[in-house]
């Protein structure tokens, strides 16, 4: 799948609006906790200021829901953007309106305006016509770099690029890198494959599951998800979290793996609670023997050393979702050391965004990592063989 290339566009001095996704996490005091979404974008940037573009930015933060208020303000990542720019960045109050079109016209060239939170206008969501003709008219050019945000059908990520002929819009590098690594990865992996699949539920991952199956050669479970399977298998899992309608499904999916040939692992044991909370008294149990009223709320030393013996000779290892409840100190061991054994590893390792990159970067092995993706929801539709709204009218048709 060939993208429309930056590089090909004629961008010298020419007006560029780049939608980013710099939807960073922030903590309670509103300091940007993890800016590598940002330093991802810089790049696109710095290439357009080379070519001494006019440069507009423009991303979500969080869900203020059509609302404009100041908690989701684009204002901190303006300040990070200008350091890592070392140049000025000017914030427009507001996104389509008054001060933002004035600014967007009056920018020159080299320069860079950063637009206000795009969710503060109810049409981004809702693919508005309007909204997108608005950003549009804007800038001469159109480049997506939100891979983050590419699985949504929203105003500045899809109904955009109907304003711009294929001679004006592109994908930007970091959007290339994230389709072009998951497309090898998905049709050309180094075998052993293994796929480490974990979080809290069965249903946001059952397409990813099933889709994975043909192309991989071993899967790990782990997470809330695993008890659902543990379940159907006849287990007594006790208060884990379990989806009681999709037993069926966990059945077709074990079935399928044993069908394709491929290895199905599931934890062997698992630190149990008696609630779900940092101190609840815990103990470690086998999966066969929950006790009632007590939950799994993460992978047993066991099941860490299992995990460990089966990931010895992979080659390639994709890791979506976390072992257990990771936010918890208590429950955060078995999602430790499966990521330190990853990192050490000689295989190529990659991470789907969100909670794992997440749980990676806490414990200080991010640069261990041979890619981690800056989009979880994007890389599992990725992973599901979806194409992407926001990447589908970019792509290069190709000649018969
Ligand atoms: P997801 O968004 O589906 O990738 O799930 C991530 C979430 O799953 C994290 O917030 C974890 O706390 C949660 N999680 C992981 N293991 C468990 C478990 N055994 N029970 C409940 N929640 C879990």
């Amino acid at each position: 799948m060939e993208l429309l290339n930056i590089k090909n566009l004629d961008l010298a001095n020419k007006k560029v609006f780049i939608r980013c996704d710099f939807n960073v996490p922030m903590d309670e005091f509103g300091n940007i906790s993890d800016d590598r979404r940002i330093r991802s974008a810089v790049a696109t940037i710095n290439y357009c200021l080379d070519q001494e573009c006019a440069v507009i930015l423009a991303s979500h933060l969080g869900r203020p829901d059509g609302k404009v208020d100041e908690k989701y303000s684009l204002s901190p990542v303006a300040r990070r953007l200008q350091q890592l720019l070392k140049r000025d960045i000017i914030l427009a109050s507001d996104v389509v309106g008054k001060d933002a079109t004035e600014k967007a016209k009056a920018l020159k060239d080299t320069e860079v305006l950063l637009l206000e939170n795009l969710r503060y206008e109810v049409g981004e969501t809702e693919n508005d016509v309007e909204l997108s003709k608005k950003l549009a008219s804007m800038a001469e050019f159109y480049i997506n770099d939100a891979f983050g945000v590419s699985h949504r059908a929203h105003s500045s990520v899809e109904g955009i690029t109907h304003m711009f002929d294929n001679e004006h819009k592109a994908a930007g590098f970091l959007l290339q890198k994230e389709i072009t690594f998951f497309g090898k990865l998905i049709n050309n992996p180094v075998r052993p494959f293994a796929a480490i699949v974990g979080g809290s539920k069965v249903s946001g991952k059952l397409e990813a599951l099933v889709n994975l199956l043909p192309k991989v050669d071993k899967v790990l479970i782990g997470g809330g998800m695993a008890f659902t399977f543990l379940k159907q298998m006849g287990y007594n899992v006790g208060a884990s979290l379990v989806e009681d309608d999709l037993l069926e499904d966990a059945q077709h999916i074990m079935d399928e793996a044993r069908r394709l040939g491929v290895k199905f692992y599931l934890p062997v044991d698992v630190v149990a609670a008696e609630k779900f909370s940092e101190d609840s008294v815990i103990k470690l149990v086998s999966a066969q023997e929950i006790p009632s009223n007590w939950m799994g709320l993460d992978i047993g030393p066991a099941t860490v050393r299992l995990y460990r013996q089966v990931l010895n000779d992979v080659q390639t290892v994709l890791w979506n979702g976390p072992m257990g409840v990771y936010e918890m100190d208590k429950f955060a061991r078995g999602s430790n050391k499966i990521a330190h054994f990853v990192a050490d590893s000689y295989a190529t390792t990659v991470v789907g965004g969100g909670d794992t990159a997440d749980l990676v970067q806490r414990i200080g092995l991010d640069d261990e990592m041979s890619f981690i993706s800056t989009g979880g929801g994007a890389s599992l539709e990725l992973l599901e063989g979806k194409i992407l709204p926001g990447v589908l009218p970019l792509i290069i048709e190709e000649k018969e």
